[in-house]
């Protein structure tokens, strides 16, 4: 399930504040995207269990009124283009001004929900004056202190409403981490091809299907983020999401790239496993590191296609050099497979299937308690813990969990006493013996 939520409103109103407020200890994964405006920001947090999308959809530097104009629209376009619900946050301690009027003219044309959000409500005397905000006429008003919190687990309670609960699997969840979902029963793989426009993901997505997609992308209208096609040849059977030929529609080229990166995370929420295109010649940029991290974060399964490989003038150690080069920026997670391709020469074409295919088993890797244990409390032996705080730390045995994303528990006499260095010691040796390539993967230590 994929559920955005866009934070729109004038320049200082306390947007980011906000932001930051909601990603709260989420904070490596908050990226920005710059541009000519000040940075936008989008992240992932969850509220009562409720995952969602965040948009700070950025501010502009004020320069002319001309300018705020064409600025406002295009920020409250990108909300009402692209969020479920919008968060239009105004400031009480200025009060009502000309722009949030602009904006609220824009907002009431929706008919997404929008809540209205009165910040900087830091006292009795500002929620008074809050009051006039009413004036606009929303249905859902709320009065918060970004700075201080108070009011923001009422707009969250609001927001969350909205967004369905993701099925239940038969698992007792109590019995998971914080935060882990339950397995999914098995289903179609379905895999996402994303990446920064132009990168090439139309030219691979037709290359795999041996068509061009346009007419399907025109059935598929204005009201889908995304574009399912059932792929079903030699043998192999899977669902492709791709956002490629939707962006054609919309006119605002130097919006481009964030309209990409906001669709490559709703493609992202649906797959299992996302195929992340890069262009060879312009090498790995800072949004797709942006879309690598965000896909790690949120347990998707990655494949990283280093596309265009026919422009590339070839030596000896050409491609391992670039694959040497793309890991030291992928790091720390580096277990994940690269391919070079050319989608327009339709190499490696189907050997990319293949590896999210194989990604896709990997994810869905079960280890049973004895063979982990087997090999995990040797490895343990071998390299133990360090004494901390004078505490001896034993760890007595291993579990895979039921949840989505493959997940070890590691029980311990001093589950807060192990620290990161060893918490990768034990990740990297469930790699190096059981093949988890291209997934992410997670370590608990529980109490035992
Ligand atoms: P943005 O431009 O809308 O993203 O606004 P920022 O989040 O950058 O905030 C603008 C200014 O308002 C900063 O100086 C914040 O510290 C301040 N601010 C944000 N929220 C509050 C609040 O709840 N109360 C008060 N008093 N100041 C706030
Ligand atoms: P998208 O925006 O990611 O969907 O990118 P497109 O598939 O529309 O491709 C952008 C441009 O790159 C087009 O002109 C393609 O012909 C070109 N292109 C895509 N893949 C390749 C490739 O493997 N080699 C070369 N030489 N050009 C490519």
């Amino acid at each position: 399930m994929s559920y955005t939520v866009a934070i729109v409103g004038r320049p200082n109103v306390g947007k980011s504040t906000l932001f930051n407020r909601f990603l709260e200890e989420r904070k490596a994964i908050v990226d920005d995207i710059s541009g000519v405006t000040r940075d936008r920001q989008y992240g992932v947090t969850d509220w009562n269990g409720k995952s969602f999308n965040v948009i700070d959809t950025g501010g502009f530097v004020p320069d002319s009124s001309d300018m705020f104009e064409t600025e406002i629209r295009k920020q409250v376009k990108i909300a009402i283009d692209e969020a479920n619900a919008i968060i239009f946050m105004v400031d009480a301690a200025t009060g009502l001004t000309d722009l949030d009027d602009a904006m609220a003219d824009m907002l009431r044309r929706t008919t997404k929900p929008v809540y209205v959000t009165v910040n900087k409500v830091d006292n009795s005397t500002r929620a008074l004056e809050g009051t006039e905000f009413y004036s606009m006429g929303f249905e859902h008003n709320f009065f918060i202190s970004s700075i201080s919190g108070s009011g923001t687990g009422e707009l969250l309670d609001a927001v969350t409403a909205d967004i369905k609960e993701e099925p239940k699997a038969a698992t007792a969840t109590e019995e998971l981490p914080e935060g882990a979902e339950p397995e999914e029963a098995p289903s179609i793989p379905k895999i996402a091809i994303v990446g920064q426009p132009n990168a090439g993901k139309s030219s691979l997505l037709n290359a795999m299907i041996g068509q061009e997609r346009t007419i399907v992308s025109e059935i598929a209208g204005t009201t889908r983020d995304t574009i399912h096609t059932h792929y079903n040849m030699f043998q192999k059977e899977f669902m492709l999401i791709d956002t490629a030929g939707i962006r054609r529609k919309n006119k605002e080229k130097d919006d481009l790239e964030f309209y990409s990166v906001i669709r490559a995370i709703k493609a992202m929420d649906e797959a299992d496993v996302c195929l992340l295109v890069l262009d060879a010649e312009k090498g790995v940029t800072a949004q797709d590191l942006s879309i690598f991290s965000l896909a790690i974060r949120k347990g998707k399964g990655i494949v990283v296609l280093v596309n265009k490989w026919d422009l590339i003038p070839k030596e000896t150690n050409t491609a391992r050099d670039y694959e040497k080069k793309l890991k030291d920026k992928l790091a720390p997670f580096t277990d994940v497979p690269i391919l070079f391709i050319s989608a327009t020469e339709k190499t490696r074409i189907f050997k990319a299937i293949e590896l999210a295919l194989d990604v896709y088993e990997n994810k869905h890797r079960k280890i049973t308690t004895s063979k982990l244990n087997e090999i995990m409390l040797k490895v343990i032996e071998k390299y133990q813990a360090p004494v901390v705080r004078g505490h001896v730390i034993k760890i007595k045995f291993v579990q895979q969990l039921p949840t989505r994303v493959p997940s070890f528990a590691f029980f311990t006499n001093f589950p807060d006493d192990i620290k990161t260095p060893y918490r990768n010691y034990l990740e990297n040796q469930v790699r190096a013996h059981f093949k988890f390539t291209g997934v992410p993967i997670r370590i608990y230590f529980r109490k035992k």
